[in-house]
């Protein structure tokens, strides 16, 4: 849906599917839980049963139920969204903004949001004003848990008496019904926080950090993973505040990417 969005708003409707295989293949494998393949026709069919696209060109080898990537490519299929959708996407300028703030809200941590619509060619600005708060409270109980530092690197810099660049993180996220509960939750600067929700990293169940096999780069590997893979994170002041196994095991399984480093 952001996809077809984000080529609505530079002026196409149609899109076909053999442009929007490899994209979405990647927004799946960048964005999606890890898998052993990536199915880019799921999207492209299925979003069909949610009444605001359509397949343009008739698919008679299969019931519709489902279809082979393979059928699409041969068949030059194209898709678009419903006529009554872009009439409606047409006549109010708000309108895509407000869809993908909700499909972002719905599905995404906000960390990753601006990523996300970079990657689809959505403007951000249109989506990006329309950020409700999440409860303050999460916020103040987990920095409070870590004292206001990183659970990771311990970075914990203050202009003033103000904290720079430290943020709440849900393990399991709250789009994926995750409690803001504190042990559901981590202090983490902002860039541990950007990288724990795209799975460069997770937890052991000792709490030790594991870093993907598939991270690679220079200085920055070593100094901001590295350095602290295989090591207990910073725990929580008091042990009921530690993270749970089990939204540890959901990020390992939802959200960590590749598999652990020796
Ligand atoms: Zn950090």
């Amino acid at each position: 849906m952001l996809y077809a969005l984000g080529r609505w708003q530079n002026g196409e409707t149609q899109i076909a599917f053999s442009d929007a295989s490899p994209i979405l293949t990647e927004l799946l494998r960048d964005f999606g839980p890890q898998r052993k393949s990536y199915h880019p026709e799921f999207p492209f069919w299925h979003l069909q049963s949610d009444g605001v696209w359509r397949l343009d060109t008739e698919l008679s080898t299969r019931p519709r139920g489902s279809v082979l990537k393979r059928e699409l490519i041969e068949n030059n299929s194209t898709g678009s969204l419903t006529s009554d959708v872009l009439a409606a996407l047409d006549a109010d300028p708000t309108l895509a903004g407000e869809i993908a703030h909700r499909v972002l809200e719905g599905h995404f941590p906000q960390s990753l949001h601006s990523d996300i619509l970079d990657r689809v060619g959505l403007n951000a600005d249109l989506v990006i004003s329309r950020r409700k708060k999440r409860d303050p409270k999460f916020r103040d109980h987990v920095l409070t848990a870590y004292e206001y530092r990183c659970a990771v690197c311990g970075f914990d810099l203050r202009l003033g008496n103000v904290t720079v660049g430290l943020e709440a993180a849900h393990i399991k996220w709250h789009q994926a019904a995750g409690p803001d509960t504190t042990d559901n939750g981590l202090a983490l600067c902002s860039i541990h926080h950007k990288i724990f929700d795209l799975g460069v990293f997770t937890l052991s169940t000792e709490r030790e950090m594991v870093v993907s096999d598939q991270a690679n780069g220079s200085d920055g590997l070593e100094s901001v993973l590295l350095r602290f893979h295989g090591q207990p994170i910073r725990p929580a002041q008091k042990p009921e505040w530690l993270p749970d196994a089990r939204f540890i095991e959901w990020h390992r399984r939802e959200v960590f990417k590749g598999s652990a480093r020796s």
